[in-house]
């Protein structure tokens, strides 16, 4: 592992993993852990950001979305997996990178704006929110990760956390590398209603969906609403259907398309079809899945050696931190 290049990622405890998150986060992350010494974290701090009074399900759901890491092939012997509140060091970085920052940089920052727009939360910010791209900076940096895969919306906190290592470098000496951006490759996984797929839109499909529930979904799809009958062309490019074909059933989607615009497809078989494709991409992750799902122990073990391994890396930044900041010590 020592050779390679170190990566960082997060996922906050959602619990079971939709479409969306695999085919936006977890399917790179599995891509990369041959090349990178990969670190995943549940990122489970962030989640109180805006529901720190629901904390009852965290610990299940976090349960529930590494076994979904694990059963999708996130290989233990090559990621780090661990979950960000049990390695507390983190906290002690973020409130040291909290005195190199502006209130100002921190409320001009796009993606903040935006989350107070669509959750409507003007006036009613906590600190700990507004604060969240330098706990998120602190994540990185305290691994001293050479780059973060993240999708596009999260750019600019990557760029802050860039920031705040010259800032900490330029301040107190050369102490973190500034971690490159790996961009996700995108992948359209829309709902059945054609939105972003999310648990809160309750337009998911869950990886590990029976394949009964996938057909179910998919089958109340909004296709092309101009193609009303069989023989009518259809725009694949505007479908959602078409969309899950795209992604999971990539070997056939030319075809499907062609056979669309051509008006020799039917929506109803082509629906039946992208259900099947659905279920039998995740035919494999459901068997392995539920073979986890009995053997919890291990699940635990994973967390418990990465968090231990990850608490090892970060333990030994801070002793550098604090060393470049000149913090008081017992040591002569
Ligand atoms: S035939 Fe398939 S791709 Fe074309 S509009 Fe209907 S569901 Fe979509």
């Amino acid at each position: 592992m020592g050779e390679k290049k170190r990566i960082l990622s997060g996922m906050q405890p959602t619990g079971r993993l939709h479409l969306g998150n695999y085919a936006g986060a977890l399917a790179n992350w599995i891509k990369l852990q041959d090349e990178y010494e990969s670190y995943h974290c549940v990122v489970d701090w962030h989640s109180l950001t805006i529901t720190y009074n629901e904390t009852e399900r965290i610990a299940q759901d976090t349960i529930d979305m590494v076994t979904d890491w694990l059963a999708a092939g996130l290989d233990p012997a090559k990621a780090t997996i661990f979950v960000q509140s049990l390695v507390r060091e983190h906290a002690e970085l973020h409130l040291l990178l909290s005195m190199l920052i502006s209130l100002g940089r921190l409320e001009r920052n796009p993606a903040f704006k935006e989350r107070v727009k669509d959750l409507n939360l003007r006036g009613e910010v906590s600190y700990g929110h507004l604060g969240y791209p330098v706990l998120q900076a602190a994540d990185i940096l305290i691994y001293r990760a050479h780059a973060v895969p993240v999708g596009e919306d999260q750019v600019p906190h990557i760029e802050l956390t860039r920031e705040l290592a010259r800032k900490f470098n330029s301040t107190y000496g050369e102490t973190f590398p500034e971690p490159e951006t790996l961009l996700t490759p995108y992948a359209r996984v829309p709902g059945p209603d054609g939105k972003k797929m999310s648990k809160s839109l309750g337009n998911h499909i869950l990886m590990s969906d029976p394949p009964e529930r996938v057909e179910e979904i998919v089958m109340k799809a909004i296709t092309d609403p101009e193609k009303i009958y069989k023989g009518d062309p259809g725009r694949p490019e505007i479908c959602n259907v078409y969309a899950w074909h795209y992604t999971f059933n990539s070997d056939q989607e030319q075809l499907i398309a062609d056979e669309c615009r051509q008006g020799s497809r039917g929506c109803v078989v082509c629906k039946k079809e992208a259900a099947g494709a659905i279920s039998e991409y995740f035919a494999g992750f459901r068997k392995e899945r539920s073979r986890l799902e009995s053997d919890r122990g291990y699940v635990l073990k994973v967390i418990s050696e990465g968090t231990e391994r990850a608490g090892g890396v970060a333990g030994a930044t801070m002793e550098r931190v604090r060393k470049a900041m000149r913090l008081f010590s017992l040591e002569e």
